[in-house]
């Protein structure tokens, strides 16, 4: 962004019912907030705030015609949207860092829309805990944190004539909903208001990673890691304001925000995965100290407890990846592989997740995979299958294989499937359904509907993977799947002990 006109320079251009987990992983929340402290010491020794930060300029883009910021302006204002939390978020950074060179109050909302895709009670009331927590740390940082009832194309621009907003700032998501949302604000804001964006939720901003689609993780591994030097850094803390608003915030009315929803309220939340960015970084902080060491060894053990179980806290922004691969990969020494696949699940698998989002305009459908795979899959559209399920059938766990109806419980009850079975559960499903696009279809939809992390790039590569062939290669020819990568349950029972799988998460623990 943007100078005000002769004066500073300034902005872009310049610088329920709950389901407990089994006690092993439920561990994680007893942890005491050890590395929340540390944390707030290594940003407070980066910089004493963000206006002495060499800030990378690489993670803000224009988004407004106009950079310059008005001379009358009364405020700057941070749009959160993806990155749903206050410390180690680039794009609050970047909006304190404009507020404090123009020496003015720092804004910060929300706008809070009554459905998006098929969220369910579940993960609404994740976010909303999670922003409780936003607000409280927002109030004590001198910062009006506002939750706007309604989409932001009918709320934003009218919330930045009512208190002069002089600049706008916000987060980054490669999603087709998210992204309109942003191009709906920027058509209706007032021309002499600059509006910057910031990919605070990659390591590598997703637009500097690569400007095209990539075929695999094997083309953008390299194209992550020689940046990891320039981006992977400490951030530093959002202070106290010390400008303060001319009016403070209204308090939010949570109850109401509640009631505002129009979304399905039977999907319970769970009982294991606390909300906020400081339950999220107790999960990191057991991760580290608990599962990290068998990480290398054990992840793809369905049975085992040597997964992070960050990604709902990464969903919803409650937690940055960066943070996580900050203090991860200070244990590279003792555990040198597991940290280098974490590494490679949680920055270059993720972030290949976001490059094919951003790039591909049909990342949810079959329309997005490779033509090798469009045209292997058209070729066995009309081979028998061995198995035929409607969704109620596949989501009620109602199907012949005990393991893969074990993991969709396993889902429906935790909001979280393993990831190792998650690859296996989308496959069976374009077995068991009518063609790849309806299997697609159901995969997404469930994905979706039940896991705490759905809705998530991530999760439409993944059933994109695994349905579509994306980013994989082409296999042996069988029937259904043609090219496409197959797994089968005599695979899975080599890999891990399914039996005691399906004891843990079969039907029969239904009637408990
Ligand atoms: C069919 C299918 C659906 C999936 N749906 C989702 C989804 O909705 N949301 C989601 O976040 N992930 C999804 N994944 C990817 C992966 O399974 C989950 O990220 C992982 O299981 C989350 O658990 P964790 O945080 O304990 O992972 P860990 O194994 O501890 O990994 C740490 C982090 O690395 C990233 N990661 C791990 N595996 C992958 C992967 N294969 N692709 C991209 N990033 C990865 C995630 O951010 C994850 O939180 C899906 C995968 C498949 C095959």
């Amino acid at each position: 962004m943007p100078q005000r006109k002769g004066k500073r320079k300034a902005a872009g251009g310049d610088e329920a019912e709950a389901v407990e987990l089994p006690p092993e992983q439920n561990k994680q929340e007893a942890a005491p907030g050890r590395l929340e402290e540390a944390v707030r010491e290594a940003r407070r020794k980066a910089a004493p705030s963000v206006r002495e930060f060499k800030f990378n300029k690489k993670r803000v883009r224009l988004v407004s015609r106009g950079s310059e910021l008005k001379d009358d302006a009364k405020c700057i204002l941070y749009w959160m949207c993806r990155d749903q939390r206050v410390q180690d978020n680039w794009a609050f950074l970047y909006a304190q860092r404009l507020a404090l060179k123009q020496e003015l109050p720092l804004h910060v909302c929300f706008c809070l829309v009554p459905k998006f895709l098929d969220a369910t009670i579940r993960h609404y009331r994740f976010m909303l805990r999670g922003l409780q927590e936003v607000a409280k740390e927002c109030a004590e940082l001198n910062i009006p944190f506002h939750v706007l009832l309604g989409y932001a194309k009918d709320v934003l621009p009218a919330f930045v004539l009512r208190h002069g907003v002089g600049g706008l700032v916000t987060d980054f998501c490669p999603l087709r909903v998210p992204q309109q949302w942003v191009e709906d604000v920027r058509e209706r804001l007032p021309e002499d208001v600059p509006f910057a964006q910031v990919d605070a939720h990659n390591i590598v901003p997703c637009w500097v990673t690569s400007p095209k689609q990539e075929y695999s993780a094997w083309t953008i591994r390299n194209k992550i890691h020689s940046q990891l030097p320039e981006f992977l850094t400490e951030f530093p803390p959002v202070i106290q304001h010390p400008y303060p608003p001319s009016t403070p915030a209204e308090p939010v009315a949570w109850e109401a925000c509640d009631s505002s929803l129009q979304v399905d309220r039977s999907v319970k939340e769970v009982a294991w995965a606390t909300p906020g960015t400081a339950a999220g970084l107790a999960v990191l902080q057991s991760f580290i100290a608990e599962r990290l060491q068998s990480f290398g060894s054990h992840r793809n053990d369905p049975n085992k407890a040597a997964l992070s179980n960050l990604s709902p806290w990464f969903h919803f922004g409650q937690v940055s990846t960066q943070r996580a691969i900050l203090e991860v990969r200070k244990h590279h020494r003792k555990y040198k592989e597991s940290v280098d696949i974490f590494v490679e699940e949680a920055v270059v698998r993720r972030e290949l997740a976001e490059n094919f989002c951003y790039y591909n305009k049909n990342y949810d459908s079959v329309q997005g995979a490779y033509s090798w795979a469009q045209t292997t899959l058209q070729l066995h559209a009309k081979d028998k299958r061995p198995f035929l399920y409607k969704l109620k059938e596949l989501e009620q766990a109602n199907t012949h294989d005990p393991l893969w109806n074990a993991a969709q419980l396993q889902m429906v009850r935790e909001g979280k499937m393993h990831g190792f079975l998650r690859m296996y559960w989308a496959k069976k499903i374009l077995e068991w359904t009518r063609s790849p696009e309806e299997a697609l279809q159901f995969a997404i939809y469930l994905n979706d509907r039940y896991e705490l992390d759905g809705r998530d790039p991530n999760g439409y590569v993944g059933c994109l993977w695994s349905i579509c062939g994306i980013h994989d290669h082409g296999w042996t020819e069988r029937a259904v799947f043609g090219k496409i990568r197959y797994m089968n349950y005599a695979g899975c029972k080599r890999k891990f002990d399914v039996g005691q799988f399906e004891r843990r998460y079969g039907p029969h623990k239904r009637h408990k």
